[in-house]
């Protein structure tokens, strides 16, 4: 049995359904403060907190966990920037608590959702593993902390850990049945798509003034698809004893400006809405794009999904589906 951390999150969600067709058998553990109820079927799910021991405990006692894949957590830059205490109260403490019963009940298989935030301002054009991790905002930090604590674990205590870091998550599953819905919604693909669906008056551009060729922030956009069949793969190998302790880079090493992300929304969707210029967001770094050779080289992974049009077009017919928009 795998226990799922999230799994009725965004990522989570999309990873159980590539897990549970890839034949593992799961149980999904979530407080469904972000999650959906509606995102997990045909998989136990148990509701519960990561910071209280008790929950996290009860899971390891009532099933024979052999590996965790570990989503669970905050993951907004922009809050973390203004509300640190909630970071390291759920990264931090609640991943504490994790490793403390994956320990207790001598779970050794653990994939850890991890984050470019981690690395902080780029010295190099593109950001390798190996890159100094310098992160700029309490969510990269507490993220940081957790890959550090799962190390000394993992050394001390025999756990075969492999954090991934994920570039930027977009788009949806082809099937529609789940993608990007939170509340509020902060990220820029869903938001610029409500401007294009009528939901929101404009779009704001946080910061034209970076150093980047159009003057706004690059990021490298991987299709949440991509990013749940990397966790199948990572996860046969981790359980097969085949992958040694390390963190891989999720992205693409192709980034877009927010400004050629919103032009990718006009042409996919044929609609047109308005652009505002705002000042810079707290904590954002100007280009944050991967270099995705690792990956390659130790999972064989290598995006199939994510060209911005296909990214944008799946997020597209999820958010008229889930608003209940007919074009
Ligand atoms: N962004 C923006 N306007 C918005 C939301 C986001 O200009 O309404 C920018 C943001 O400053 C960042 C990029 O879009 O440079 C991606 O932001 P998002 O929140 O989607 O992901 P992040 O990179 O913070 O994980």
């Amino acid at each position: 049995m795998i226990l799922v951390t999230g799994g009725a999150g965004y990522i989570g969600s999309h990873t159980v359904k590539a897990l549970g067709e890839a034949g593992f058998r799961l149980v999904v553990f979530d407080d469904f403060s972000t999650g959906h109820p509606d995102f997990v079927r045909g998989v136990d799910v148990i509701e519960g907190n990561l910071g209280r021991m008790t929950d996290v405990q009860s899971v390891f006692d009532r099933y024979a966990i052999e590996g965790v894949v570990h989503f669970a957590g905050r993951a907004l830059v922009g809050e973390s920037s203004e509300r640190p205490e909630l970071y390291y109260e759920t990264n931090v403490v609640g991943g504490l608590n994790l490793l403390n019963a994956m320990r207790e009940a001598g779970v050794t298989n653990l994939i850890f959702s991890s984050t470019c935030a981690t690395y902080g301002i780029p010295e190099t054009e593109n950001l390798g593993e190996d890159h100094p991790q310098r992160p700029i905002n309490p969510y990269g930090e507490t993220k940081l902390a957790f890959e550090r604590a799962m190390a000394w674990f993992g050394s001390v205590h025999g756990i075969r850990h492999l954090s991934l870091r994920y570039f930027n998550a977009a788009g949806a599953d082809a099937a529609c049945e789940f993608g990007e819905d939170h509340a509020p919604e902060t990220h820029l693909i869903p938001l610029v798509l409500g401007a294009a669906a009528g939901l929101r008056d404009r779009v704001e551009i946080y910061g034209t003034d970076y150093p980047t060729p159009d003057g706004t922030c690059v990021r490298d956009y991987i299709h949440v698809t991509d990013i749940a069949d990397a966790h199948v793969t990572a996860l046969q190998k981790l359980m097969a004893g085949t992958l040694e302790p390390q963190a891989l880079n999720l992205g693409t090493g192709t980034g877009a400006s927010v400004r050629e992300v919103i032009d990718t929304v006009r042409a996919v969707t044929g609609r047109d809405f308005e652009v505002a210029e705002s000042p810079r967001r707290r904590g954002d770094a100007p280009r944050l794009v991967a270099l995705a050779e690792r990956v390659a080289e130790v999972l064989g992974w290598r995006p199939a999904h994510s060209d911005l049009p296909n990214i944008v077009d799946t997020a597209w017919h999820w958010q008229l589906k889930r608003k209940k928009i007919s074009l």
